[in-house]
């Protein structure tokens, strides 16, 4: 099945109000040159409502995160899903590895953050991706495994219906340094087989992003494999630019 590629940019904690706006400017002719692939921008939470504002048909917005909890309450500095959907948000990312790093977001929790985010209509960016002392220790396949089991465990199968995953290697990200494509597809592959082994249907629709250090220049490649259908952009997303041209190499192999 031909999916369609998502182009998503991470925007982490960058910007200014003055700056996204550039940024937005920018990215104003993105859907109307590569209308054939999704696009995505995620600000930071303070930036979304002018983001949502400004941003051009067709960009969907995405926030970076959002809390675990299923309704308001005394929960001092999160942000409920549903406040999220209000401003007009669509997507959001959950456990990104910076989170689970930093922010010791464990597997239970990221999985408990799917499931409230899909509750909400937010269709959730699950990112999943090893360490390099875990790929040197031969256990991608088993740390990937576990990452994408706690989902399942937490909401079935079905709860990867709609949902897009993010195969991130933690030692691709912020560093320069890619997967290689065949390194890139063969995880793509083996989180695919695992979620065909319980529907071959959800298995055949799900779109799995690459990300880490994804460039105008390795974009082609990458997202020439099979089981690449999209990329997870962090600081080439920052400059329209770079950003409108991995876009535009998606719109190319579409
Ligand atoms: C990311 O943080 O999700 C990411 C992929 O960052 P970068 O593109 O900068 O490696």
């Amino acid at each position: 099945m031909k999916r369609r590629y998502l182009i998503a940019g991470n925007w982490k904690m960058n910007g200014t109000l003055a700056s996204n706006a550039a940024l937005l400017a920018g990215l104003a002719e993105g859907p109307g040159r590569c209308p054939d692939i999704d696009l995505l921008v995620c600000p930071a939470f303070v930036h979304l409502d002018a983001a949502a504002r400004q941003k051009p048909a067709g960009l969907w917005l995405g926030a970076q995160n959002l809390a675990d909890q299923p309704a308001a309450g005394a929960y001092t500095g999160e942000v409920l899903a549903s406040m999220l959907v209000e401003l007009g948000v669509s997507h959001v990312l959950v456990g990104h590895s910076e989170r689970r790093a930093l922010y010791g977001e464990d597997d239970a929790r990221v999985a408990r953050k799917v499931q409230i985010a899909r509750a909400a209509g937010l269709v959730p960016v699950l990112c999943l991706g090893e360490t390099l002392d875990q790929r040197e220790a031969g256990q991608t396949e088993a740390v990937l495994a576990r990452q994408l089991e706690a989902v399942i465990e937490a909401g079935g199968i079905a709860s990867l219906e709609g949902t897009v995953l993010a195969y991130e290697p933690v030692w691709a990200i912020g560093t320069g340094r890619t997967a290689s494509p065949e390194q890139a597809q063969a995880a793509h592959a083996f989180l695919r087989a695992r979620v065909a082994g319980r529907s071959a249907t959800i298995a055949d629709r799900l779109r799995i992003l690459y990300g880490g250090s994804m460039k105008a220049d390795n974009a082609p490649q990458l997202l020439s494999q099979p089981d690449v259908d999209g990329g997870l952009i962090g600081g080439a997303s920052l400059k329209a630019a770079d950003f409108l041209a991995i876009c535009q190499a998606a719109q190319s192999l579409s």
